[in-house]
């Protein structure tokens, strides 16, 4: 008889744009084959450089609208005006083949998923200073003063938001930060309600005292 395949574990990360949430998470799954990355559905236009299937399933509201009232999403969120949503049978599927599943997701979707699906593990990123975040988000110099103070604004929104986190990454140095996240998977592989199941026959070994050994 095979084994049961054993669950995969759901990681949901969130920060404030110009955290380097998206760049840590791409370097988590080269680093990891184990982990797999959810790509959402959006209703945002496309950027430059951005690919349909690939940054996102970029639809229309109507699209999305209809499959919200079919129930097709884990979670789903407004998001400054915009729709993105989870694919629920994506998630599910994934997990269940024993693939770990990371979900870059704002901290309205992170509390739907808590909620849904407790055991998950969620992390908060953030960049080292309100001064680091503030230069990053007006240094591309071409926006305009509104769409600055926008954009800062919706990342002090994002940070009161951390505590409801399980863990807080500090993005400084990239390569630590990256280490970090590593070591919270790492951390999570060895829980003893996972390893106690892998390792059931050693444990079994280790505990008999039986004289024949
Ligand atoms: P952006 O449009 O800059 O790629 O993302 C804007 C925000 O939407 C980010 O905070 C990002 O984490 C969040 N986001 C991306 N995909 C999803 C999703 O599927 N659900 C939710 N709730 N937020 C998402």
């Amino acid at each position: 008889m095979s084994q049961p395949v054993e669950k995969g574990t759901l990681y949901v990360i969130s920060a404030p744009s110009g955290a380097g949430k998206t760049s840590l998470v791409a370097e988590m799954l080269k680093a990891d084959e184990q982990l797999g990355v959810s790509i959402s559905h959006t209703t945002r236009p496309m950027r430059p450089g951005e690919q349909d299937g690939v940054n996102y399933h970029f639809v229309s509201r109507t699209t999305f609208e209809a499959m919200i009232a079919r129930d097709e999403f884990l979670e789903h969120a407004d998001v400054f005006g915009n729709y993105y949503g989870t694919s629920q049978v994506w998630v599910e599927q994934t997990l269940a083949r024993g693939q770990d599943v990371i979900l870059e997701i704002d901290w309205q979707g992170a509390a739907q998923v808590r909620r849904l699906m407790p055991d998950c593990v969620s992390i908060f990123v953030v960049p080292p200073s309100a001064e680091v975040l503030r230069h990053r988000l007006t240094s591309r110099g071409t926006d305009a003063p509104d769409v600055v103070e926008r954009r800062l604004r919706e990342a002090s929104e994002e940070c009161r938001h951390a505590l409801e986190f399980d863990y807080l990454v500090v993005n400084d140095d990239f390569s630590v930060a990256l280490h970090q996240l590593l070591a919270i998977v790492a951390s999570q592989r060895l829980r003893m309600d996972r390893q106690e199941v892998r390792h059931a026959g050693l444990l079994s070994a280790l505990m008999d005292d039986s004289p024949s050994r």
